[in-house]
């Protein structure tokens, strides 16, 4: 340790990915403090950085891998109805959600339980019951891995759209350092997600505070999710296809039941992955200890010891079916280390 930087030799990554997969990096870097960025990348100019590990599938070992452990919350402005705050990247997501509720701070209920850290929030623009953490980000500061230097992004340089960000493309560019969000003083509910509404009527709320949104979200996520303690999972393994309207259409045609939703243009379409592989028959499928869950068809899991290998082979012929079934490509949300899809 020198300096807030922490250097493991031989780390079991095992704990670190919610897949469960086992592998050994040969270098672990844990910083403290964002300052030693530097000195962290010239050990390991092309480690992984490694968050919660919840949207990884580990096909082969990385080299070394970087964390970061920085989780301070400071306010930056205020005015009367909002408020905008810094997190560190390396707090817990979940944590800085509830932080953020304890303030009277609003606007990140919807999102509450994903796992994974604050800086890799922006990495897939997270998303949960009818909200996008993009709504919410104002910046981004981070370490520009090519030009050696500190950044900082606008939303708008972020290029967020639906689990994709400018930060996706360039994996091994960007080192997020901390996010800052624009939050409500006055609470503006978003209730019209499925479910939610229904979730608050158990619970007796008539009128909702923004914790009592959270607590709804997390009760019905502890239900409908696999949880990765229990059983190894990344959460959704596939992203919802974006199609050509037509396309919808003759599907729908075919298949009334098929759910369409709204993709922000009137040329395309968002179809639902999981009624897709549902329909090719992949719910509760298991190949050895590798599988699909049981209870929702868009979450891989392992059962014990699956490679990632056999959860990318699994992945693979699940995509080739709804592509032969429908005619639409499927692809992963989870970064795959030392795989191409
Ligand atoms: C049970 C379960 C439920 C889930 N539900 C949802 C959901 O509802 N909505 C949703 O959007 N996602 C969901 N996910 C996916 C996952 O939680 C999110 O994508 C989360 O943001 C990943 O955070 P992480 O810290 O675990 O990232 P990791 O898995 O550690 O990393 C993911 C990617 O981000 C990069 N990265 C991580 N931190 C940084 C950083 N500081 N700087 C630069 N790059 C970084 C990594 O290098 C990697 O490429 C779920 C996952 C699970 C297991």
């Amino acid at each position: 340790m020198s300096n807030g930087l922490q250097v493991i030799r031989a780390q079991s990554l095992r704990t670190r990915n919610t897949f469960g997969i086992d592998a050994t990096t040969p270098l672990a870097l844990r910083v403290n403090d964002p300052a030693q960025l530097p000195e962290a990348l010239a050990m390991a100019p092309d480690a992984l950085v490694l968050g919660g590990g919840s949207n990884l599938l580990l096909v082969s070992t990385p080299d070394a891998v970087l964390e970061l452990a920085n989780d301070d919350i400071g306010v930056i402005a205020e005015d009367g109805d909002h408020v905008v705050v810094r997190c560190g990247a390396g707090a817990v997501w979940h944590d800085f959600v509830m932080a953020t509720l304890r303030r009277g701070w609003s606007g990140l209920e919807n999102l509450s339980l994903i796992p994974g850290t604050v800086g890799a929030s922006p990495i897939q623009n997270i998303g949960a019951y009818g909200v996008e953490v993009m709504e919410r980000i104002i910046a981004v500061d981070a370490w520009d891995r090519h030009e050696a230097r500190w950044t900082r992004f606008t939303a708008t340089d972020c290029a967020f759209t639906y689990r994709d960000s400018r930060f996706k493309h360039e994996p091994d560019r960007y080192v997020v350092t901390s996010v800052e969000f624009r939050l409500d003083r006055i609470p503006r509910l978003r209730l019209d997600y499925a479910g939610i509404r229904d979730e608050l009527a158990v619970m007796a709320i008539d009128t909702p505070a923004a914790n009592d949104v959270a607590e709804a979200v997390v009760r019905i996520r502890r239900r409908k999710l696999p949880d990765p303690a229990v059983i190894g999972n990344a959460g959704s393994f596939f992203k919802n296809p974006i199609v050509a309207t037509g396309l919808a259409e003759a599907l729908r045609g075919a298949h009334p039941d098929l759910p369409v939703f709204p993709a922000g243009s009137p040329d395309c379409c968002k179809l639902s992955a999981a009624w897709l592989i549902d329909r090719c028959g992949w719910k509760g499928h298991r190949d050895g200890d590798a599988g699909v869950s049981a209870g929702h068809a868009l979450v891989l899991v392992n059962h014990g010891h699956a490679t990632g290998a056999q959860l990318l082979d699994l992945a693979r012929r699940i995509a080739a079916s709804v592509q032969e079934c429908f005619g639409v490509a499927i692809e992963p949300e989870p970064r795959i280390i030392g795989a191409r899809w």
